[in-house]
């Protein structure tokens, strides 16, 4: 299987890598470009302000390095370190540095999120069919049983060392896209490029500004198809989750991906998607679905009391929610140009 992987790796940046284009004039200001198919979605890579070959040489290593993280996530691959500690039968499994440092990361955020986040959910997931497309709605008393083997605190790191009791398996995917965006910007960074953008699905992330020194402009989604706003960052990951994403319909009903660990059910808060913005793309994704579970009361409070990123809701009803440190870089767009946006503040909720 590896060698095919690799064939197929190397396919795709033939196919699809290069930088800027012959009629521009100063090389050093044209993007070079990839994209590569990974983690389920289509990742594309431009970085800005290098050489031609530089540029070429920094791509190819952040593809290697998606390759490796997701060999290293993935929760389908039988070789890769996750899929080996769900199937341990509760024994101990060495993980690398990589692994180890995000899910040490991702649990931690697990409980600052009070469980919203919870990255032992994959078997309600997997029975829901949003796994492998098999789309069911499963009886109430399969859901219960499966929520006993549900939860981040049964997962047990012991240094590098990771113990699952029989029944929990681990599931990444709500941060895996995320942590990989960290790692590109680090090492973009540490190739001394000052100017990179990279949209990982629905993850964008941006180092720095763009090569003329103006913000990024970034598009958000509207849930019903096309843009809802736009917003400007330098230095920043966007990350969306969203009930659009993925679902299906049963019997008049929807059910989303997203699935609210408490009850083992789809999350149903009112909430058409959460866009967060912070430095950290770890953050941001985790976050980004951690407060679609909780919805916008305990999302504000979540807000409150933790000051390292924004957000922005989109809710089922056509109003849009931004807090303060957004106001002036997000606007409405499109459809969404006339309909209501409400601007969270501390001071306001403080005196609530
Ligand atoms: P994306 O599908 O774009 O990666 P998210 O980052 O929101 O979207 O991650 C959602 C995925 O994470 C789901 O497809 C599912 O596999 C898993 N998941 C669903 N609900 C939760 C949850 N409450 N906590 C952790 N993972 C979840
Ligand atoms: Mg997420």
């Amino acid at each position: 299987m590896k060698p095919l992987r690799f064939l197929t790796a190397l396919w795709t940046l033939l196919l699809l890598t290069g930088c800027g284009d012959s009629a521009a004039t100063a090389e050093e200001d044209l993007p070079c470009r990839t994209e590569v198919m990974a983690m389920d979605t289509i990742m594309t890579l431009s970085v800005y302000n290098q050489p031609a070959e530089e540029g070429m040489e920094v791509l190819r290593k952040a593809i290697v390095c998606i390759e490796e993280l997701e060999a290293l996530l993935s929760v389908t691959d039988e070789n890769s370190e996750i899929y080996q500690a769900n199937h341990a039968g509760s024994s101990p499994v060495p993980l690398s540095e990589d692994t180890r440092e995000l899910l040490e990361e991702a649990l931690a955020l697990c409980g600052e999120t009070g469980g919203a986040l919870d990255v032992t959910v994959y078997p309600v997931v997997r029975a829901w069919g949003f796994t492998a497309g098999d789309y069911r709605v499963p009886e109430a008393k399969e859901v219960s049983a499966l929520l006993e083997k549900v939860g981040y605190d049964r997962a047990e790191l012991d240094g590098d060392r990771l113990t699952l009791p029989e029944g929990t398996e681990l599931d990444l995917g709500a941060v895996a896209k995320g942590y990989t965006g960290d790692r590109l910007m680090e090492l973009f960074r540490e190739a001394g490029i000052s100017s990179a953008i990279v949209e990982l699905g629905g993850n964008v992330q941006a180092l720095g500004a763009k090569p003329d020194g103006e913000s990024w402009r970034i598009a958000v989604q509207a849930p019903e198809g096309g843009y809802a706003g736009v917003l400007e960052i330098t230095d920043k990951a966007v990350v969306t989750s969203g009930g659009y994403q993925r679902y299906f319909e049963k019997d008049g009903e929807t059910y989303i991906h997203i699935i609210d660990p408490s009850t083992g059910y789809p999350a149903r808060t009112g909430l058409a998607s959460v866009t967060i913005v912070a430095d950290s793309g770890l953050l941001g994704d985790g976050l980004s679905t951690a407060l679609f579970v909780m919805g916008r009361e305990k999302a504000e409070d979540y807000w409150l009391s933790h000051p390292d990123f924004e957000f922005i809701l989109l809710e089922e009803d056509g109003t849009a929610v931004i807090t303060e440190g957004l106001e002036g870089s997000f606007s409405l767009f499109g459809d969404w140009a006339g309909r209501p946006l409400e601007v969270v503040r501390r001071e306001a909720l403080h005196t609530q």
